[in-house]
């Protein structure tokens, strides 16, 4: 599957609930999901419609996979990838997508969105325990540190991003050296950490059909 192209706004009131892609305009009144809070396109205000358990299933999954900005294929390897894994699958397969490295640098404030996150790691500006690493599904470990490159720093947009981040917060399991502009992995995430409404069992149940 192509990757999303269509106004992203569109994908959280699709999905009935906001999904933080835009950056400081999600936490301001321009935010189309607070001003038009019901599905797009021309029968979105149709009330009364119902919905099969594949497409609440879909649906589910379609969200994670949107919020995360993946493709059809990448959500299906990191799904393969949590299933041959020890425990929970739908557990593991959103502590995987956490541990990608444009949600960290979201994470810790670094940038305002992951999509901005995924072009800024493809353009050199962080480095992982001192080397620069450009790809945005790079799994952080334990430990790991995670810093803006020295020559990046004196972009507008990311102090901006880290002035916003106490409005957002930093999860537990990372820790922020903000005028370092530089964070560490503390531990893996947990479930608990995970505040956004998933369902991640219902994605579970779609790909074991
Ligand atoms: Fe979603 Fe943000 Fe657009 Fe609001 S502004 S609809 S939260 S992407």
């Amino acid at each position: 599957m192509a990757r999303y192209t269509d106004a992203v706004c569109r994908i959280c009131r699709r999905e009935n609930v906001k999904l933080f892609l835009k950056g400081d305009r999600c936490y301001s009144d321009k935010c189309a999901f607070d001003r038009r809070g019901y599905p797009p396109g021309e029968h979105g205000q149709r009330r009364g419609r119902k919905t099969s358990g594949y497409g609440i299933q879909l649906r589910e999954k379609q969200k994670v996979k949107r919020m995360y900005g993946l493709s059809e294929k990448q959500f299906r390897l990191f799904f393969a990838r949590a299933d041959r894994h020890k425990g929970v699958t739908g557990t593991n397969l959103l502590i995987a997508l956490e541990r990608r490295l444009d949600n960290v640098v979201y994470r810790l404030g670094f940038v305002n969105s992951r999509s901005q996150g995924r072009h800024f790691v493809k353009h050199n500006h962080f480095s992982v325990n001192g080397k620069k690493v450009n790809i945005p599904s790079y799994l952080v470990k334990i430990g790991d540190v995670v810093e803006v490159h020295e020559k990046s720093r004196k972009i507008k947009s990311i102090g901006d991003s880290l002035d916003a981040v106490v409005r957002r917060g930093i999860p537990q399991w990372l820790e922020l050296e903000k005028e370092n502009m530089k964070g560490v992995i503390q531990t893996f995430p947990v479930r608990e950490d995970l505040t956004m409404p998933m369902l991640e069992q219902l994605i579970v149940e779609l790909y074991s059909k």
